[in-house]
This record gives C-alpha cells, sequence and structure tokens, in this order.
C-alpha cells in the first residue's frame, strides 16, 4: 500500500532529511586513506546520537535476512554495490571508492540516502562512474512528478544510462536490477517499488504527497550481482566497480522537492 504523507509528517521528514545529509557530509569529510569502515559508522552513529535521532538500519531486518543488520551505515568499497558491513580491519586505500548509504529516524519518520565517495585520487573510470551515477539520481528525481508513474523515472534512468554508455565505449555501466528504490517514510521500505529501468507511463501513479527514495546504483561493468557469505554485502560479478547515490524527495505538482539536503 502507498502511503500519502500529512503535511506534518512532511514537516518533519525535511527535519530528518536535513540531519541525515548533514550527517553523511560529516561522514564523507573523514574519508581517507588509512580509516576503517568500522570508524565511519561510529562516526555516523554518534553524529545521529546527538541530536536525538535513530538509525535506521542497525539492528534492521529485511525479509530473508538470517540476522539483522549489525551497523548504522552501509559501507560498500569498489566492486561492493550496497549493504557492506563495517569492519575494523576493512582499511580504505588511496584510489577506492565507498559507498555510504544511511537510514535516520527522527520523531518516528525515515529518511534514507547515499553517496559515493573518492578516496584520495581515483582513476578517470571511477571518476565518471560516479559523475554519471549521481547524474542519473538528478535525472530521475526530475522525472517524479505527479501525474507521472513510477516507469517514467526507471525510463527516465534507465535512457540516460543507455546514452553514456553509448558515449564512452570502455564501460557497460550495467544498471543493477535486483535492487531499487522504495516509498519511505513511516518505515525504511515502503511501496512502491521503484526500479532504476523501465517504460513511460507504466507501474504505479505517482501522487503529490508521496516520499520515496531514489537510489540508482551502475557497475562499470555487467549488471549481475551476488551476495557474499555474510548474508548482506552485495558485490558485481565480475569484479569490477560499482556506485550508488539515493535521495529521499517528496512529490509535488511540480518538480520533486528534495527532502535529504542541508
Ligand atoms: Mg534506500
Amino acid at each position: 500500500m502507498i502511503i500519502i504523507k500529512t503535511p506534518e509528517e512532511i514537516e518533519i521528514l525535511r527535519e530528518g532529511g536535513k540531519h541525515l545529509a548533514f550527517v553523511l557530509s560529516k561522514v564523507k569529510e573523514i574519508v581517507k586513506s588509512g580509516i576503517s569502515t568500522w570508524e565511519l559508522d561510529k562516526y555516523a552513529e554518534k553524529l545521529i546520537r546527538e541530536m536525538g535521532d535513530e538509525p535506521a538500519f542497525l539492528n534492521y531486518r529485511p525479509a530473508g535476512a538470517k540476522i539483522p543488520f549489525p551497523a548504522v551505515l552501509c559501507v560498500s568499497v569498489n566492486d561492493e554495490v550496497v549493504h557492506g558491513i563495517p569492519n575494523r580491519k576493512r582499511i580504505l586505500k588511496e584510489g577506492d571508492i565507498v559507498s555510504l548509504d544511511l537510514g535516520l529516524k527522527h520523531k518516528g519518520l525515515f529518511t534514507d540516502m547515499a553517496i559515493t565517495a573518492p578516496v584520495g585520487k581515483i582513476s578517470a573510470v571511477n571518476q565518471k562512474l560516479l559523475e554519471i551515477t549521481e547524474r542519473a539520481l538528478q535525472i530521475g528525481i526530475s522525472a517524479a512528478q505527479a501525474g507521472g508513474t513510477v516507469g517514467d523515472i526507471g525510463y527516465a534512468v534507465e535512457s540516460f544510462v543507455r546514452a553514456q554508455k553509448n558515449k564512452n565505449k570502455n564501460t557497460q555501466y550495467g544498471i543493477v536490477e535486483v535492487l531499487s528504490g522504495h516509498g519511505v517514510g513511516r518505515a525504511i521500505h515502503e511501496d512502491p517499488y521503484i526500479p532504476n529501468f523501465g517504460k513511460a507511463g507504466k507501474g504505479e501513479k505517482l501522487v503529490s504527497g508521496m516520499v520515496i527514495a531514489l537510489e540508482p546504483m551502475l557497475n562499470n561493468g555487467a549488471k549481475n550481482v551476488t551476495i557474499d557469505d555474510d548474508g548482506y554485502t552485495i558485490r558485481t560479478v565480475d569484479g569490477q566497480n560499482s556506485a550508488h547515490f539515493e535521495h529521499t524527495i517528496l512529490i509535488t505538482e511540480s518538480e520533486a522537492e528534495v527532502l535529504t539536503k542541508e
């Protein structure tokens, strides 16, 4: 069931989104060679709790998972696409790219956001991957408007990515298809599913007051992904790097409002 948020809920989600964007920007600032993914997680948790909010992913148990997620922040390095578990022994090194995905509960309501950050100087191919994935998110946001459909978003993202692939022959920009954006607000994952591919005009109607998280995941190589034995870490099958950007947005009669911004 798709939940339309009340004006009061939207105001809380706006506040929460602001907090979340602040926390992620602070975590991004300490991303550097030599830091562990565990330290990034602990820092995110400290900042969230200082603001009186709660981490949304800690102990969250997605359908089918054997154990609840054991951390606050999903930290996914290089060929890890999403849901990487922070670890004291996982040390970032120059040239890595690292996806930071964070959910926050503010006054009982959830927002969700992700960025992929470079560790020091990264290769031109990885730089391009980050730029294109972030732009794919912006394109998706631009396509998300009341009166449109979920398929319009997927179609816009997919068309943009296909055009980039034609311009950059040495990359495939595989769109990860087994994971998608989603409704968010009263729960961290609500209806509808929002794939990063699709047909214009198809799928659920977008209505003013819907709050959704859009999150394209693009691979330098093929779209295929696999899951590690830890039950969480999703990584590319071909070992090529992957990037991920996400915003929580509010559907309106005109341009969508990005809630996860400072
Ligand atoms: Mg999400």
